[in-house]
C-alpha cells in the first residue's frame, strides 16, 4: 500500500534539491507526463531531479519510510509507457537527467563510467574524442539516457556484432529500495558472489531501484565503414543474404536492417530532406553496414559479396554509400521510421523476436493470419533482421475510424501477434521492455515459471511496491 507524499515531505525534498531539482509546477512537469508515442498520460505529485547519487539515496530513504511511490525517468523515449506515472497524482517522478556527468573515460582499458542521465548521443561524441566508440545506437539517441538504456536493456542497430546493453554494461551503481547504495562499478572479469545484480538491473525497468551510473564497454573507433542500401524481393531473400555475408565477412558485419517499401514511403512523406537511395521501387530493402580497419578492404569485400548476390538473383539492386554523409543519409531513413510512422496515425506497435531463421515465416504468415481474423488490417514489419527482432506494426483498415477500430480490436490483434511469436519460440518483447503496455499480456501468455520468478525477485527487493508500481509485474 503506497501513500501520497505529505506536504512536509514535499518541503523536505524542496529543501534538499533546491529549485533546480524540485518542482510541482504543472507546466514544468507536463512534457514528462506523456510517453514518446503519446499513448500514456499520467500525473505526478512533484518532479524530483537529483544531481548526485547521495541525493538519490536520500530521496529513496525518505520515500521508503513514508511509503511513497517513485517512477524513475531518463529521456522519456521508451516505447512501452514504462516511465509514465499512473493517473492518481500520488506518485513522484524521479528524473535522472541532471546526473549527466561522464565520470571518467579509460582509453587503455576501453571503458567509461557514465552517470544515469548522460544522453546517448553526447556519450558517443565524448568517447570519440578519445578514439573510442560506444557500439550501441538507436533512433532515440538524442534523448535516451544511459540509465534508461540500462534499465530497458536496449538494443538498436549494432546488436548483431556488439550485443545489447546487458553485454556492454560492465558494472553498475544503483540505489536499492531501502536507500542503500550498491557500488558495483568495478569492471571485474570474474566475480562469483551469487546473483549478478548488474544483470538483474539491466532490463529491470526501474522496478528494483534506481540506476545512478554504469561502467560501459567501448571499442576502438572504427576508422572505416561501408554502408549499402539494397533492393530485395522478400524477407526470405534477405535472410539468405544475411547468411552469405555473415559467413564471408561476419566479423565486420555490424548492421543488417530490413525495411519494407511502405516504411520508406512513410519516411519520404513525413521527414523533410529525405530521398530514396534507389529510384526504382522494390518490395523490401536491406540496410547493411560493415565496420573495420581499412576502407579499401571493406569496400572490396562488400562489392564482391553484393556482386555475387546480384549474379545469383538474390538481390535486385544495390547502392553503396560513397561518403560518410551519404551513409548518414541512409541511416537517417532507417532511424526516422518510428517518427514517420507516428505521423501516419494510430497503430499498434509490437516489438517481438523469434529465432532468426523463423523471422521470414513470421513476417509473411502473420499478416495472413491477421487479415483472416480482422479484415483490412494492415501489418508491416521492419527492423533488426539479424537479431531475429522486428517491429511489427498493425494499422487499422484504410476506410476505418482508426481510433475506434483500435479500441474495439486492439487487444485481440496484439494477442494474435504475440501468440504467433511465442508459438515460434520467440518473445513478446525483444528490446523495448514490458512497461505498462505489455504487463498484462506477459502475465496472460508467458510461462508461469517466468512470472513467478519475476514476482519473487520483485517481492524480495521491493515488498512495498514503491518502485515503478504497475510496470513489468504486479
Ligand atoms: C525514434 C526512437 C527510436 C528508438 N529505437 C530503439 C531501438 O532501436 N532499440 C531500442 O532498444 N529502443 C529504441 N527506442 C526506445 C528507447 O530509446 C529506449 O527504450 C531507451 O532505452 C529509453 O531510454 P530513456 O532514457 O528515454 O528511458 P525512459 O523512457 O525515461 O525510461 C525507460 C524505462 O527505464 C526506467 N528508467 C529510466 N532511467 C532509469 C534509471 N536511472 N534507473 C532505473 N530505471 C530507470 C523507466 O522507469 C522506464 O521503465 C527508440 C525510441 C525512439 C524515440
Amino acid at each position: 500500500m503506497t501513500h501520497p507524499p505529505s506536504a512536509s515531505l514535499l518541503d523536505t525534498f524542496a529543501n534538499l534539491l533546491g529549485s533546480k531539482g524540485f518542482s510541482v509546477d504543472p507546466g514544468v512537469m507536463a512534457p514528462w507526463l506523456t510517453d514518446w508515442r503519446g499513448k500514456y498520460h499520467g500525473r505526478a505529485a512533484a518532479i524530483l531531479s537529483p544531481a548526485t547519487t547521495g541525493e538519490v539515496a536520500s530521496i529513496v530513504r525518505l520515500c521508503a519510510e513514508a511509503k511513497v511511490a517513485l517512477v524513475p525517468q531518463g529521456g522519456n523515449s521508451g516505447m512501452v509507457g514504462g516511465a509514465t506515472p499512473d493517473t492518481s497524482g500520488e506518485q513522484l517522478l524521479l528524473s535522472l537527467r541532471r546526473m549527466n556527468r561522464i565520470r571518467h573515460i579509460e582509453a587503455a582499458g576501453q571503458l567509461a563510467v557514465a552517470e544515469a542521465g548522460v544522453i546517448l548521443e553526447n556519450f558517443h561524441n565524448a568517447v570519440l574524442e578519445h578514439g573510442l566508440r560506444f557500439p550501441l545506437t538507436l533512433g532515440g539517441k538524442g534523448s535516451a539516457t544511459i540509465g534508461g538504456l540500462v534499465s530497458t536493456n536496449a538494443g538498436g542497430t549494432q546488436v548483431l556484432r556488439h550485443g545489447s546493453m546487458r553485454t556492454l554494461t560492465l558494472g553498475i551503481e544503483a540505489v536499492l529500495p531501502d536507500g542503500s547504495i550498491f557500488d558495483g562499478l568495478a569492471p571485474l572479469k570474474k566475480d562469483n558472489r551469487g546473483y549478478d545484480l548488474r544483470h538483474l538491473f539491466c532490463g529491470a525497468e526501474g522496478t528494483l531501484g534506481i540506476v545512478t551510473a554504469a561502467s560501459l564497454r567501448l571499442v576502438p573507433a572504427a576508422p572505416a565503414r561501408r554502408t549499402a542500401w539494397i533492393g530485395i524481393d522478400s524477407p526470405d531473400s534477405a535472410l539468405l543474404l544475411l547468411r552469405r555475408v555473415d559467413a564471408a565477412i561476419g566479423r565486420e558485419l555490424e548492421g543488417f536492417e530490413l525495411i519494407p517499401h511502405s516504411c520508406l514511403d512513410a519516411v519520404l512523406r513525413h521527414i523533410p530532406q529525405t530521398r530514396a537511395p534507389i529510384t526504382a521501387r522494390h518490395p523490401w530493402y536491406v540496410l547493411l553496414e560493415l565496420a573495420g580497419e581499412s576502407d579499401q578492404t571493406l569496400g572490396e569485400a562488400l562489392e564482391q559479396q553484393l556482386a555475387s548476390a546480384l549474379d545469383a538473383g538474390l538481390v535486385r539492386d544495390v547502392v553503396i554509400a560513397k561518403s560518410d554523409r551519404e551513409s548518414e543519409d541512409f541511416w537517417r531513413l532507417r532511424d526516422s521510421i518510428s517518427e514517420a510512422e507516428r505521423a501516419e496515425g494510430p497503430a499498434l506497435q509490437h516489438d517481438i523476436s523469434v529465432p532468426v531463421d523463423l523471422m521470414p515465416a513470421f513476417i509473411t504468415e502473420n499478416p495472413v493470419r491477421l487479415s483472416l481474423a480482422f479484415a483490412g488490417a494492415r501489418a508491416l514489419s521492419f527492423g533488426h533482421l539479424g537479431d531475429g527482432n522486428v517491429h511489427h506494426h498493425v494499422q487499422p483498415p484504410v476506410d476505418a475510424d482508426g481510433v475506434a477500430w483500435l479500441a474495439e480490436h486492439g487487444e485481440a490483434v496484439s494477442r494474435l501477434v504475440y501468440s504467433h511469436a511465442l508459438e515460434l519460440g520467440g518473445s513478446i518483447s525483444a528490446e523495448h521492455g514490458i512497461g505498462q503496455m505489455k504487463r498484462d499480456i506477459l502475465a496472460e501468455l508467458d510461462s508461469p515459471a517466468r512470472l513467478s520468478a519475476l514476482r519473487g525477485i520483485k517481492d524480495g527487493l521491493d515488498p512495498d511496491r514503491l518502485f515503478n508500481p504497475g510496470k513489468l509485474v504486479v
